[in-house]
């Protein structure tokens, strides 16, 4: 069933670390080899062996639209011939931006790069020179890209991998990156009575993807506004998973909370390396060529990652929060199609849905941090994993992820999905 992918990969780990070009690709965390792409088709994915899988990994979240969507081929296409990059100013950043401004409440100014890493590690480099202030506050199980200050207690790969801190990261960094327990209110404001004023920011996923999915309990967003507004520090809402995908505008509109900065990533880019950061006024104001903090992108505001944004923006404005709402009662069906499933088997079960975002985990709950996560079954998630690829579905290959819906996935897919769940769970 995986010839031509066993053979890929051996290829590719003689060139490739792990054979990989990101970590979580290489299927560490479920075993077996990782299957290799041929082509994607709406919420469909086709591998080099021909078996073709529902995906709910899409790219890891950009893919919104699903694969090859027409409209944004097009534009891509479009863009293409009229030249792959300038150097110069395009009308089109400007338009991109624009859009941008007007769907996340908090973004008043924003500037593209060209990942989600990118974004935060701007955003963090712009609130110290704001701020006047080095340390950073991150939560065990946030996983905000591979920047030297962030890579401490990370979620994602990282915790898949079982690594808390990363080698080569210095000391004298690492040290500056104060983690606490994701949810944990108490701790927040434990930690800003002592240290307050060294904060420069708290950077947190207003809804954890990284450790799987995991929702903000009532009050922690609205105590982490509090309280760095009163401390002076800012607050750096990471929306590179959850930007345009739990809400239009974001997790910021859907709990109406508006942090100082905002970094995007994923769903911006449609599928093509964008990210951004943004925010209010005063603070970009700092970024040069306007101000002294310094950074820059010779591909930064690429027209095709720009116009594939941009097309892929203006269809999720025009589909509206209809699109939301109906992604999340899907989400919710797979939720509820897992714990019923795992239930009657005897099995531990829990899950979330919001947005376009869920999460299944073997463990009877509740998840609210990257401790409860961690004490998930990986052994039987890996099983799941395996018996839903034989199923013809596609999850992430660790269950310190999360999964994905599209605007694309319709009731046909999501009721064979719910089969799929139970015959996998009637496998374990
Ligand atoms: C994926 C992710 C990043 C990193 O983005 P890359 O484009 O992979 O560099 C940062 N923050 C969050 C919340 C993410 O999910």
């Amino acid at each position: 069933m995986f010839e031509r992918s066993e053979a890929a990969f051996e290829a590719a780990r003689r060139v490739m670390p792990g054979g990989v070009n990101s970590p979580v690709r290489a299927f560490k965390a479920v075993g077996g080899t990782p299957f290799f792409a041929d082509r994607g088709e709406g919420p469909w994915l086709y591998d080099i062996d021909g078996n073709r899988y529902i995906d709910y990994l899409l790219s890891w979240g950009p893919l919104i639209w699903g694969h090859a969507h027409p409209e944004i081929v097009e534009a891509v296409v479009a863009a293409a011939r009229r030249g792959t990059s300038f150097g110069v100013p395009t009308e089109l950043e400007t338009k991109m931006a624009e859009k941008v401004v007007a769907l996340v409440p908090g973004v008043e100014v924003v500037r593209m790069v060209n990942s989600g890493t990118e974004a935060t590690m701007s955003a963090l480099r712009l609130a110290r020179a704001y701020t006047g202030r080095e340390c950073i506050v991150k939560f065990e199980g946030g996983y905000h890209g591979h920047a030297d200050s962030l890579l401490v207690k990370a979620g994602s790969g990282v915790a898949t991998f079982g690594l808390p801190n990363s080698p080569g990261v210095p000391h004298s960094t690492a040290e500056k990156t104060l983690t606490l327990p994701y949810n944990d209110v108490d701790a927040v404001r434990r930690l800003f009575a002592e240290r307050g004023d060294e904060i420069a920011a708290v950077i947190v996923e207003p809804v954890a993807g990284n450790m799987g999915c995991v929702l903000p309990v009532e009050g922690f967003l609205e105590t982490l506004r509090e309280v760095t507004q009163s401390h002076g520090a800012l607050l750096i809402f990471d929306e590179v998973m959850t930007g345009f995908r739990v809400a239009l505008g974001g997790a910021q509109a859907r709990f109406g909370i508006r942090p100082d900065l905002t970094t995007l990533g994923k769903v911006i880019g449609a599928g093509l390396p964008v990210g951004a950061y943004g925010g209010r006024r005063d603070i970009m104001a700092l970024v040069a060529p306007d101000g002294p903090m310094y950074q820059a992108g010779t591909l930064s505001g690429n027209p095709l990652a720009m116009a594939a944004g941009l097309r892929s923006l203006e269809m999720l404005e025009a589909a509206g929060p209809a699109l939301y709402e109906r992604m999340e009662q899907f989400g919710q069906r797979l939720v509820r199609a897992f714990t019923e499933a795992g239930r009657r088997r005897g099995i531990p079960v829990y899950g979330h849905a919001i947005g376009g975002m869920f999460g299944l985990f073997f463990h009877d709950g509740p998840v609210r941090g990257f401790a409860d996560a961690s004490r998930s079954d990986t052994a039987r998630y890996a099983a799941f994993f395996h018996a839903m690829l034989r199923e013809g579905v596609s999850l992430a290959p660790s269950q310190l992820e999360a999964g994905f819906l599209s605007a694309v996935h319709s009731e046909r897919e999501v009721g064979q999905t719910e089969e799929a769940i139970v015959h996998a769970m009637a496998a374990l």
